[in-house]
């Protein structure tokens, strides 16, 4: 695996562990106490701004960073880009077996991330007792996050990531001739159109054609198809950054 997609899949795992730790209680608004508590520490009234503001400062640097490395937030962060490389992978692709995995998998997904979102207000323990004594308010809301994010992973998949996504609108915002892009040169004409390029990329891009668009997450998994075709070292996509660039015209 290359070192990019290890980083990669490390950010992914911590990613996950930060929303697991939501229901958990470790990172939650507290209404008993009227305070959020983040891994230990608890913030009143009057301190609520403290992680308030680095949240928002998080944002602003994904944001920051999006501007020079593209949709980093998708390929590094988004439980979305994850369940789409699984169901996406060259291995499931094209299987009898992809229905049930998404079905699978969208599920799952769904009641985490429903679960993450009611746990920050109040905890699991709670909602059972409410749940139990028929709050409608508490199960409606619950249902709607569940079949909302269902309909997402099982119906709307990449699309929703490339049209309805509001990163990928800001993404698109803020792209520019120095954001780092997903280059194909095929100079001496080695590709052999084995379509391995094609068959992992998350988003179904036709990666020789598309991986300069606003829609290519730059994951780097063309770029390892490619090198399991053509023989380690050898690939014919290259992640390119704005300061490559101007490394090469000034060399
Ligand atoms: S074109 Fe390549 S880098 Fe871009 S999203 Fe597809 S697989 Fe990832
Ligand atoms: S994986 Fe490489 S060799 Fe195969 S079609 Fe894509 S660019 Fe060509």
């Amino acid at each position: 695996m290359a070192k990019y997609t290890k980083r990669r899949r490390i950010i992914q795992g911590l990613s996950l562990l930060v929303l697991a730790s939501i229901p958990l209680r470790l990172l939650c608004f507290d209404f008993e106490t009227d305070s959020i508590r983040a891994y230990g520490a608890e913030f009143g009234l009057s301190t609520m701004f403290y992680p308030l503001f680095a949240i928002v400062g998080l944002l602003l640097y994904v944001v920051i960073l999006s501007m020079k490395k593209g949709r980093i937030f998708c390929s590094h962060m988004c439980p979305m880009h994850m369940f789409l490389e699984t169901v996406n992978s060259s291995g499931n692709r094209n299987s009898g077996r992809r229905p049930l995995l998404v079905w699978g998998l969208a599920i799952v997904l769904s009641l985490f991330l429903a679960e993450v979102i009611l746990s920050f207000f109040l905890p699991i323990s709670r909602q059972v007792v409410l749940v139990g004594e028929g709050h409608r308010a508490l199960i409606g809301i619950g249902a709607a996050i569940f079949l909302g994010l269902l309909g997402l992973f099982v119906h709307y998949q990449e699309s929703f990531c490339k049209r309805g996504c509001p990163y990928a609108l800001i993404q698109m915002l803020l792209q520019s001739d120095r954001t780092r892009y997903m280059e194909f040169s095929n100079p001496e004409k080695t590709c052999t159109n084995c379509r391995g390029c094609d068959n992992v990329c998350p988003f179904n891009l036709r990666a020789r054609f598309e991986s300069r668009g606003t829609d290519c997450t730059n994951c780097n998994l063309c770029a390892e198809a490619c090198e399991v075709e053509l023989g380690a070292g050898n690939t014919l996509f290259h992640l390119i950054d704005a300061q490559s660039v101007e490394d090469s015209v000034f060399r």
